[in-house]
Formats: C-alpha cells, sequence, structure tokens
C-alpha cells in the first residue's frame, strides 16, 4: 500500500458537489490520486472498484449514510476513514469509531487541516508497522500480541479497530506512566496536532469499552494511563 503522497489513491465521499469538489482539487494539488463519490451506495461501488489508500466519507449521505458505507467497507478490508461530522456530537463521533472511522473533521474545516489530518493517518499505516515490532505485553489479565495484532482480556479475545490497537500498544509501551493526549495523538495518529484531543479520549472511551473501563485510569487535564496487572 503506497503511504506517501505521491501514488496515494483517495475516495472522496460527500453529498454537497462544492465540498466535494473543492476537496478533491485541493488533495489532487498535493499530489494525491483522487476518486470521488456522492452517495451511500456509490461510495461503496467506487470503493470495490478503485481500492483506496484512505477514504474521507462524509456522514450524513443519499442513500445511506456515512456510518453505513464505513461498516461495509471495513468489512471487506481495512482502511483508514477520515470521516466528517456536521456537529461536533460525541454521540456522532462514537458511531463513527465504533464502525472504524480513525479521524474526524467537524465542519467547516479548514483544507490546510484536512490535508494534514490525509497525510497524518496515511504514515500512521507505516508507523502501525513499527508498533508490530514491539514485543508482546502481559499485564496480569490483560495480553497484547503486538505482531499478530490480537488482545485477550481475562482469557478472551477482544477485537479492537487498528486505531483502538494502536493506541492500546502505545499505552501499553509504558505501563502505569501517564501519557498525555497531545503525545498519544502524536503517536498513534502521526501528528502533533492539538485538535486531536477530542479525538483520543472518544478512542480511549470506545477502548474502554472493549477491555474494561478500570484498565485505562485517566488523569485529568493531562491524559491518560494503562493500570498495570489491573484486575477487572
Ligand atoms: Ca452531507
Amino acid at each position: 500500500m503506497p503511504v506517501n503522497a505521491s501514488g496515494a489513491r483517495i475516495l472522496v465521499v460527500e453529498d454537497e458537489p462544492v465540498i466535494n469538489q473543492a476537496v478533491t482539487d485541493r488533495l489532487r494539488g498535493s499530489g494525491y490520486d483522487v476518486v470521488q463519490a456522492w452517495d451511500g451506495p456509490g461510495a461503496v461501488t467506487q470503493y470495490e472498484s478503485t481500492a483506496p489508500d484512505l477514504v474521507v466519507l462524509d456522514v450524513m449521505l443519499p442513500g445511506f449514510d456515512g456510518h453505513e458505507v464505513c461498516r461495509r467497507i471495513q468489512a471487506a478490508r481495512p482502511v483508514p476513514v477520515l470521516m466528517l461530522t456536521a456537529r461536533d456530537d460525541e454521540a456522532d463521533i462514537l458511531v463513527g469509531l465504533g464502525v472504524g472511522a480513525d479521524d474526524y473533521l467537524t465542519k467547516p474545516f479548514r483544507m490546510r487541516e484536512l490535508v494534514a489530518r490525509v497525510g497524518a493517518l496515511l504514515r500512521r499505516v507505516e508507523r502501525a508497522a513499527e508498533l508490530a515490532n514491539r514485543s508482546d505485553t502481559d499485564l496480569g489479565d490483560l495480553r497484547v500480541d503486538a505482531a499478530a495484532r490480537r488482545v485477550w482480556a481475562d482469557g478472551n479475545e477482544v477485537h479492537l479497530t487498528p486505531t483502538e490497537f494502536d493506541l492500546l500498544v502505545c499505552l501499553a509501551g509504558s505501563p502505569g506512566a501517564v501519557l498525555t493526549r497531545e503525545n498519544l495523538y502524536a503517536e498513534v495518529w502521526g501528528w502533533p496536532g492539538a485538535s486531536g484531543t477530542r479525538t483520543v479520549d472518544s478512542h480511549v472511551k470506545a477502548l474502554r469499552a472493549k477491555i474494561g473501563a478500570d484498565r485505562i485510569r485517566t488523569v485529568h487535564g493531562i491524559g491518560y494511563a494503562l493500570e498495570p496487572g489491573g484486575t477487572a
């Protein structure tokens, strides 16, 4: 999978023609090969026929919405997804993350920020390979096999999205230590943006729901720590 701007293919899904074209033009100007779709069914068809490396996906779409598009394309093969949401609504964002979105931008957004997030998500594919080289982590009732990208909590396998997995590996790299939200965003998403802290919060929330809420400690105003050998 190409991860450099040159050669990486991006699918832009947005039903508002002016926004779709503006995003497309900007990404093409940044060196990406861009294909477009304007509704839910069209997005899935375009995804299947063009096999993009990343998808920029609006939530509100005709046919079926971006969440359903995300669910369908992620079932085919994992792909980085940047979701575009109309509201800075945590429930909406959590639904998006639950179906496999990796990051989100709230409208209206700056084109420069969109290009930065896209670049960071593509670089994250490389970073995920680096993280996989870390050795297995065994924290009592939580076991992380970084190479196989598998996780067990209390002996039961837990299915995480690629982003949730990378976040857990990052936290597990230094059990008990507090990692700031900014550091986590830079480490996992590969781009040091303060605007990504809510993305971190949302993913931590989703991760807690899967591995047990008490395994990740919140340090208010600072960040998060994985409890070493926590017993749920
Ligand atoms: Ca829309």
